[in-house]
């Protein structure tokens, strides 16, 4: 599952799930997006999907479709809150070999954090407050348990990991130390802004947004921050249907549980602590994984998506 090969673009980045291409200036479609849009970057997102932090086989056919029109959409939802990268998502600007997976976005200068925002706890915020009491430095009240509503939402960022790595969580003051008091207090307003918005969007579709995380960076065109990469989808986010909410457990949730589920189980034969590549999904998983990413989007949006 290597990044396809693109007229007009020159592949520069692979990441877990997306494959990132600049314009080719040297080839006619690249000096056109060139011309027409300035500096810009392809995001691609493929079907890839990674569990514990290996990428599996096989992919998830049209998950990164899913995941290009839900953020698509999510982008809309938010554009009044803060500007986003995207410039373009339509042909001829997308090459039609990825169209609908592939966004055009503006260029940006990424801060080194993942912005995470949390309403619920649960995954690394759970494990560090059954540690310690606090999250990123945020101290929590006594009691809380797996799922459980947060008092308030917070802002519990990240450093981005190299490949293969975890995040590491840390407070607003190593962020502040990272890229400045100001941009640091900035980026907390707009990701709790984010979240705020989004929860109630979710949440009047019968769906929770446990917790979400986004990435900012500088539009050089602007000089103002914007909002980039994936925004809300299942892979950044955690969705769990509300009326299944039962605080004390792990929640169902429209993502790649079913993959995580079967990995974990003696099934699979797969040993999470070892070092062995995880076997090959079977064809059972696959499809319903793909089912649960296509209910993910049509929850939320309203609308099927068809591939
Ligand atoms: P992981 O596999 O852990 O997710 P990753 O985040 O590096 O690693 P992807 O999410 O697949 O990999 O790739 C997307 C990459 O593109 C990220 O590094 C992200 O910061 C970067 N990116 C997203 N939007 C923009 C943009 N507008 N300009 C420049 N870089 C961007
Ligand atoms: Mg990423």
């Amino acid at each position: 599952m290597t990044a396809p090969l693109l007229p007009g673009w020159t592949h520069t980045y692979s990441g877990k799930v997306r494959d990132l291409y600049v314009p080719d200036t040297t080839q006619e479609a690249g000096a056109a997006v060139t011309a027409a849009h300035g500096d810009v970057v392809l995001v691609v997102a493929s079907d890839r999907v990674s569990a514990y932090d290996h990428v599996l086989s096989p992919g998830i056919p049209g998950k990164g479709v899913v995941l290009t029109q839900l953020s698509l959409w999510w982008f809309d939802q938010l554009a009044d809150l803060v500007p986003h990268h995207v410039v373009s998502a339509e042909a001829p600007d997308v090459p039609a070999e990825v169209l609908g997976r592939a966004m055009v976005c503006r260029r940006l200068e990424m801060f080194p954090v993942e912005c995470v925002a949390r309403g619920y706890l649960t995954g690394s915020g759970l494990a560090e407050y059954q540690a310690s009491g606090v999250v990123t430095g945020i101290a929590l009240p006594p009691g809380l348990v797996d799922g459980s509503r947060l008092p308030e939402p917070i802002f519990t960022p990240a450093t981005k990991a190299e490949l293969g790595e975890h995040d590491e969580n840390v407070t607003l003051g190593q962020v502040a130390e990272l890229i400045g008091a100001p941009r640091a207090a900035e980026l907390r307003d707009l990701t709790l802004a984010v979240y705020a918005r989004a929860e109630s969007i979710a949440r009047d579709r019968g769906v929770i947004l446990a917790d979400t995380k986004l990435e900012f960076g500088i539009d050089p065109t602007t000089g103002a921050v914007a909002l980039g990469d994936e925004v809300l989808t299942p892979d950044s986010s955690r969705f769990w249907p509300a009326d299944q909410w039962q605080p004390g457990q792990a929640q169902p949730s429209f993502d790649k549980q079913f993959v995580r589920d079967w990995l974990t189980s003696a099934e699979s034969g797969w040993d999470r602590g070892g070092d062995g590549v995880p076997p090959e999904l079977p064809a059972a998983v696959v499809e319903r994984t793909r089912d649960r990413y296509r209910e993910a989007y049509r929850r939320l949006t309203g609308h099927d998506l068809t591939f």
